[in-house]
């Protein structure tokens, strides 16, 4: 069933409002008529099943049919660090890891990266992540969108490190501790009781990798370093590879 994500502002107790992109989508796409039903969620805690009452071209009144449980979210809140790759490469991170769970997205610079980053045209590029965010959280029936934040320098990325309560370096040069290792002992710590919660950030390099200087500032800031297997991933299969195993290991695959 198609669903759309609005401001908690568009509910008002139990009517909603659609407008902009999404009441042309019901309109025009859709070819919605009156009493055809769709989900809606406000992305932080209402998500409900609403019949069109009153469509008047720029916004689609709808009555709310039935409250909806919001349990798609995964208990683990996995935020991708990805450093900018070339072309388009981070609309298929964001779409991907999306799609698996990914909670954010935090585009970030390091020393081989190789675009340049112009703000004047990032604008243009931010606004088009975050609308391949929500229409694949939507596709993917997710509860909220990711957010998509602005690029950062790589020691502003690094002094974001102690907010999360575990940081894993995705390092391809690591032959030690792989992801699976540190993950166990992490999630039994962390969401052993049944609604506990946890943030963990993946940080993975751009096409070029990381340098060894890279690798000692992030363990230096409180990242553990880890393997992802023997082989090297392309940087943009890196984080979806990482952000798999963290939800299956926090058990929201079924298996452990
Ligand atoms: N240029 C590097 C090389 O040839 O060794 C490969 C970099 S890889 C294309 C891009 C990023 O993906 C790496 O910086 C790392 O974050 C991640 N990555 C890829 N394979 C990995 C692995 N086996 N273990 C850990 N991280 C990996």
């Amino acid at each position: 069933m198609q669903r759309y994500f609005v401001t908690p502002a568009q509910f008002a107790g139990d009517r909603v409002e659609i407008t902009g992109d999404d009441a042309r989508h019901i309109t025009k796409v859709m070819r919605g008529k009156l009493g055809d039903k769709f989900i809606v969620s406000d992305g932080e805690s209402r998500e409900a099943l609403v019949g069109i009452e009153e469509m008047d071209g720029a916004c689609v009144h709808a009555a709310v049919i039935e409250e909806l449980e919001m349990k798609n979210e995964p208990r683990l809140a996995v935020t991708i660090a990805q450093s900018l790759p070339k072309g388009d490469k981070m609309e298929t991170v964001i779409q991907k890891c999306t799609e698996i769970g990914a909670a954010s997205f935090v585009p970030f610079l390091s020393e081989r990266t190789i675009v340049q980053y112009d703000a004047k045209k990032e604008g243009k590029r931010l606004a088009r992540w975050r609308k391949i965010a929500k229409e694949a959280a939507e596709q993917a029936h997710r509860n909220r969108i990711p957010s998509v934040e602005q690029p950062l320098s790589w020691k502003q990325l690094l002094a974001t490190f102690t907010a999360y309560d575990a940081v894993y370096f995705c390092y391809e040069k690591e032959e030690g501790s792989q992801i699976g290792d540190a993950l166990k002992p992490f999630v039994e710590r962390a969401l052993q009781e049944p609604l506990s919660r946890a943030s963990l950030l993946l940080v993975v390099g751009p096409e070029g990798g990381f340098t060894e200087e890279e690798s000692r500032a992030a363990e230096a800031a409180g990242a553990v370093s880890v393997g992802l297997g023997r082989r090297i991933l392309r940087c943009e299969t890196a984080g979806m590879a990482a952000l798999v195993c963290a939800l299956y290991e926090s058990g929201e695959m079924g298996g452990v």
